[in-house]
């Protein structure tokens, strides 16, 4: 790329960020917790403390919901298959979750975030977005909210939590990873586009893999090929996303932080015993859409999404969303919409599946919904479709 003139068009594009950005400066932390249903499990029995520790059903398909960080050394992931957490450390201490302490904590972090704001997104158990623009507490910015958000979660539950503060969702989300474990970092407005520029495109949120491998072959590898592009380039080649695109590169996001939307979603979802072609997954759909119509206890037409999520033979996971106009008013509506999704999977017909899941989310009102609690592996579900990642 020649340097003089990309230079020059990022100075451009960072003095048109804060330009735009002026118009409504909000201020937005993104609290995750580190490791936290392993670290909950470390908190409460101290022979734990120091030990690599997986949280993960027994079982040759299962997966992991959480490893500790000395279990991360070995390099021991969330998602992972539980097999390869063992092979990669058997020396861990491996447990099964416990959702209903975990839960319990988590209530207790949102009575301490209650504290500085009411504007809460709860994106899972372990992490919210707050909107502390005006915070309850009159501290003068909103690295302080942060800090004492952290200070107050270590000495009242004696957990560690991360903590990015930026003018928005996207950009706060980014820089709660950027010092974990137990770490603050700050993107100010001013270093946005120099904060963003070298990140890998992979960052983006909808970036998927899919995405990315598309973006890579046109030659964009960071944001900063982005940020070089006009609007009406990106456009051409992505379509409405390119928009998108567009702006997260600049580092604009104007999605405001949703206090009342209950991101908790209602999912279950099956491994098969051998990897089967979609054609064939169908059964196993109505019979997820009716445990998840049962869970929902009526209140499926309170959530405006319906999730399918696929994972592949070669652990590649999926999911396909739909929003429509009118909710479905029976499981077996709930199966047919869930079935429709299959035909934005354009894997191929050789493509085999070794897992199938069917959520239901974005619900509109806070309500308390049942858990599949009878059977532990689809509470776990339940938790992941939500919680996957920490
Ligand atoms: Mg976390």
């Amino acid at each position: 790329m020649a340097s003089g003139s990309s230079s020059r068009r990022r100075r451009d594009s960072s003095e048109m960020t804060a330009v735009s950005s002026n118009e409504q400066l909000r201020k937005i932390v993104h609290v995750d917790m580190d490791a936290f249903y392993a670290s909950v499990e470390q908190r409460d029995n101290p022979d734990l403390r120091g030990q690599p520790v997986v949280v993960a059903w027994k079982g040759p398909r299962s997966v992991v919901c959480a490893a500790s960080y000395e279990a991360r050394k070995f390099g021991v992931r969330s998602a992972m298959p539980a097999v390869t957490a063992e092979r990669l450390c058997p020396q861990a201490v491996f447990l099964p979750p416990d959702f209903t302490r975990y839960k319990a904590v988590s209530h207790a972090v949102r009575e301490i975030f209650r504290r500085h704001t009411d504007f809460i997104e709860p994106l899972s158990l372990d992490e919210a977005y707050l909107d502390v623009t005006e915070n309850k507490t009159g501290l003068p910015t909103a690295t302080r909210v942060a800090s004492s958000i952290r200070a107050q979660i270590w000495s009242e539950l004696n957990l560690t939590a991360s903590a990015g503060v930026a003018p928005n969702k996207f950009l706060a989300k980014i820089a709660s990873d950027w010092k974990k474990p137990n770490g603050l970092f700050v993107i100010q407005p001013h270093e946005v586009v120099n904060f963003l520029r070298d990140l890998p495109i992979g960052r983006v949120p909808g970036v998927g893999r899919v995405t990315e491998k598309h973006l890579h072959s046109a030659g964009i590898k960071t944001i900063g090929d982005v940020q070089a592009l006009e609007l009406a380039q990106l456009e051409e080649r992505f379509g409405r996303y390119g928009q998108r695109l567009y702006e997260l590169a600049r580092g604009i996001d104007h999605s405001p932080v949703v206090p009342n939307r209950v991101s908790k979603s209602i999912s279950a979802e099956d491994t098969f015993p051998t990897d089967l072609p979609l054609p064939e997954l169908q059964p196993a759909i109505h019979r997820l859409a009716e445990k998840v119509w049962n869970a929902s206890r009526g209140n499926a037409r309170q959530a405006r999404t319906i999730v399918l999520k696929l994972k592949t033979r070669e652990f590649t996971t999926l999911t396909r969303s739909l929003t429509p106009t009118e909710m479905p008013k029976s499981a077996d509506q709930l199966a047919e919409l869930a079935v429709s999704l299959f035909d934005r999977v354009d894997l191929g017909s050789s493509q085999l599946f070794r897992l199938a899941g069917v959520g239901l989310s974005n619900f509109q009102i806070e309500a308390e919904l049942p858990l599949l609690s009878s059977n532990p592996a689809t509470e776990s579900v339940i938790e992941e479709f939500t919680a996957m990642v920490d």
